[in-house]
């Protein structure tokens, strides 16, 4: 058993009450790699921001949950090094589809952990939430639920069509879980494809999804007063990163994300956790794909890891700033 406080990480509860009071919202980004971990340290630490670093069920597969649970403790003491005296960084599990897998990382030193019910009759995710919030609070590890379904897919999980949170659920599930966040549905969707090109509006030649739908975020906040909503994906989709990628020989297409003045807004509501993964993906790739193309003798690694590095690190700390708002909050 690893105590994840031993290891200089937070859980989210009092970074979570500062972002609602104060209307900004906490990155959580995904991590599989040493570049994208050493990429989010780095935003956070120059932006004075607190953030999620969050692992799913892909990336334990991928990278290994003990070495993913060394990062996260690498990333404390890197973020030290470079001047951050106390970083608020927070390991999260991403999805989490079993009590067991729960378990399995609060054991090991996670600092807090979803537990994705939301496929599941609504009692069977009371109930399942409700176990998981029993054990991780014993351990002060704070538990995220989700109700209402998101399209799109993200590693193993896959839905054909979203279905919005209920309003009239949402005390009843908080106060029969003990949840300490809740991730809801209001038209995000996960992956780089959120949306078809017939479900969007042409402007002045740009592909505009439809909006967010605010109404039930607001009914939501007014039926839960100043609890942390979480927003799942919830990436942009950088057209320019989309464009050089097809530019160096990628094929990707019709790509739409969230618009960041919309993700700007939900911000500064009850919203205090926004998921970005898709938009680091796009920028580590786009940067790749550059580097293989403009000096295709080049096989030095970290000649194309490193501006994939960069690249991420500049969309971190462009999201942390121009549309969370959470930097300058440690
Ligand atoms: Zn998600």
């Amino acid at each position: 058993m690893v105590n994840y406080k031993d290891l200089g990480l937070v859980n989210t509860r009092e970074m979570f009450a500062k972002a609602v009071e104060g209307g900004y919202a906490i990155p959580a980004f995904n991590f599989n790699t040493m570049e994208q971990m050493q990429a989010i340290v780095q935003a956070a630490v120059e932006t004075k921001s607190p953030v999620i670093m969050q692992v799913s069920k892909g990336a334990r597969s991928y990278a290994n949950a003990t070495i993913l649970r060394y990062m996260a403790q690498g990333a404390v003491e890197y973020a030290k090094e470079l001047g951050c005296e106390n970083p608020q960084i927070v390991l999260h599990l991403d999805h989490g589809d079993s009590f067991e897998i729960c378990k399995d990382c609060i054991d090991s030193g996670f600092s807090s952990v979803m537990i994705d019910g939301s496929h599941l009759p609504y009692e069977e995710n009371v109930a399942l939430t409700k176990k998981v919030v029993e054990y991780a609070h014993q351990f002060d590890v704070t538990v995220e639920g989700e109700l209402g379904v998101l399209a799109g897919v993200e590693d193993d999980v896959v839905a054909a069509e979203s279905h919005y949170t209920k309003p009239e659920e949402v005390q009843d599930f908080v106060s029969k879980t003990g949840c300490d966040s809740l991730a809801i549905s209001i038209g995000t969707s996960h992956g780089a494809h959120k949306f078809t090109p017939e479900q969007c509006t042409l402007v002045n030649g740009v592909l505009v999804p439809p909006p967010l739908a605010f109404d039930v975020l607001k009914e939501i906040e007014e039926k839960l007063p100043g609890f942390p909503i979480v927003l799942h994906g919830s990436s942009s989709v950088p057209q320019d990163e989309v464009e050089t990628i097809n530019k160096y020989g990628g094929a990707l297409k019709a790509a739409i994300g969230i618009p960041e003045e919309q993700l700007r807004k939900a911000s500064q509501s009850a919203v205090c956790k926004i998921n970005i993964d898709s938009d680091s993906r796009l920028a580590m790739t786009a940067a790749v794909r550059k580097v293989f193309a403009e000096k295709p003798a080049e096989f030095d690694p970290r000649k194309y890891l490193g501006p994939a590095r960069d690249n991420m690190k500049k969309m971190y700390e462009h999201k942390i700033v121009n549309v969370l708002g959470s930097n300058g909050k440690l």
